[in-house]
């Protein structure tokens, strides 16, 4: 018998897996019904022999301390930072919009006061920024907003950026300078030898379990455990009894090229007609040296794996009435993207996979197998 059966080996699993076990002294089966650990982290090596990301490029960045510090037990970091060109008008410019962007696709040669006075001239009053649309539309103007969001937009998510909570674009700042990096995080890094090895180790404990290929819908019955810990979809975990909460998904295709270098960056975002969002090409994010490279161009979808919440008013409503759900299930936690339906980096899952275990540990005595590793424990 355990004395918790973990649904899923992503971060909000893997993390929790990891605590309870080395820190209670619990025994803990995991499961995930994907042949691998590492939920949508999961990097391998492909037939080339490159490091690739199998679900798209996952660039690490927080500014919590505490969360590279737990990490830091598992993995050695590389430095690693994040920049993003968009291909548009036969141009390739830097995203997020900077000084460098405007100037270039404008044939301008403004400084950054005059940018500004620039954005203050085309930007569009909006009375209450509610949507993706009036973030960028009242930071920026129209132009700009159809040139690098709205068709990217519409791509990404099969709906009009006017649509969607302005959570989704205002993830993407706006800058007057000619800082080029994605992230401003404090800690930009990526795991030394890749996430996959990174969760081997958070994994490898005694009194961890690991079973793949293994569906909670169909192990459910046959395993014994005295709590649950679920990181799926919430809606999935009771039986979409109040319907069906949306997610996006992509379409993956990986790609070897006969060449060093394919692109100047990691990821080339497309914002125009192309069928793909973006291309990312390993070897920036790696560090690895190889005569040939990886890219994987990524193609929007509805069917498919569920990889992104939807962030529209109407679906976190009916997300609240699964959490009123979940409110009431006894000795079931639910932790992480798709179980909290919220579009989560992975920092903010495992922040919030320690959270979860520090309420955990606070609420609920340490179980009877446990008690000896646990009053050892630090
Ligand atoms: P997941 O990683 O989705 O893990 C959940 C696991 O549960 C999965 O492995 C799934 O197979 C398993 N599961 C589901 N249902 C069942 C079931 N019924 N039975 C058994 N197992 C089940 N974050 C960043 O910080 N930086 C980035 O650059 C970044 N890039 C991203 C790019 C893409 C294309 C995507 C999709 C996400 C990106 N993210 C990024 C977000 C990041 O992937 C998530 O924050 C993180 O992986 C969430 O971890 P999780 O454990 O909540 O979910
Ligand atoms: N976005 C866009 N154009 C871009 C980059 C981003 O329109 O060149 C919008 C798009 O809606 C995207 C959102 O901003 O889904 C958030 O971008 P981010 O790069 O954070 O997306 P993720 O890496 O999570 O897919």
């Amino acid at each position: 018998m355990y004395d918790w059966l973990v649904v899923g080996a992503g971060f909000a699993g893997s993390v929790l897996a990891e605590r309870l076990a080395s820190q209670r002294g619990e025994k803990v089966l995991i499961i995930d019904k994907r042949p691998h650990i590492g939920g949508n982290a999961y990097d391998r090596y492909d037939e080339a022999g490159l490091l690739i990301h199998q679900y798209g490029p996952h660039i690490f960045h927080t500014n919590a301390k505490a969360i590279i510090d737990y990490l830091s037990q598992f993995t050695d970091w590389r430095p690693y930072e994040h920049r993003v060109l968009a291909s548009v008008k036969g141009q390739l410019l830097p995203i997020p919009i900077n000084l460098d962007t405007v100037n270039k696709l404008y044939g301008l040669s403004m400084n950054s006061e005059e940018l500004q006075r620039f954005f203050a001239e085309r930007a569009e009053p909006v009375g209450e920024i509610r949507t993706s649309e009036d973030v960028v539309v009242s930071q920026v103007g129209r132009d700009l907003y159809e040139t690098f969001f709205r068709g990217y937009t519409r791509k990404q998510w099969g709906a009009d950026p006017s649509q969607l909570d302005k959570s989704v674009t205002a993830r993407v700042p706006t800058r007057t300078n000619q800082d080029d990096r994605y992230f401003t995080d404090t800690y930009q890094c990526m795991p030394a030898l890749g996430y996959t090895r990174m969760f081997e180790r958070m994994l490898a404990h005694p009194n961890i379990h690991v079973m793949l290929q293994a569906d909670y819908r169909q192990v459910r019955e046959e395993i014994d455990a005295r709590r649950v810990i679920y990181t799926g979809p919430i809606d999935e975990y009771f039986d979409f009894r109040l319907g069906r909460l949306p997610y996006r998904s992509l379409r993956f295709e990986h790609r070897t090229l006969e060449c060093e270098q394919s692109q100047p960056v990691a990821v080339i975002n497309y914002p125009m007609s192309e069928p793909y969002t973006r291309i990312t090409e390993y070897k920036h994010l790696t560090g690895q040296t190889h005569a040939r490279t990886s890219i994987t161009y990524e193609y929007p979808s509805d069917e498919g794996d569920p990889y992104y919440p939807v962030p529209k008013p109407e679906n976190a409503e009916l997300y609240r009435g699964y959490e009123a759900l979940a409110a009431r299930a006894r000795d079931v936690w639910f932790v992480g993207r798709l179980a909290t339906y919220r579009y989560y980096n992975m920092d903010q899952v495992c922040g919030q996979a320690l959270a979860t275990f520090r309420r955990i540990n606070e609420s609920l005595p340490v179980a009877r197998s446990g008690e000896a590793l646990a009053a050892s424990a630090v």
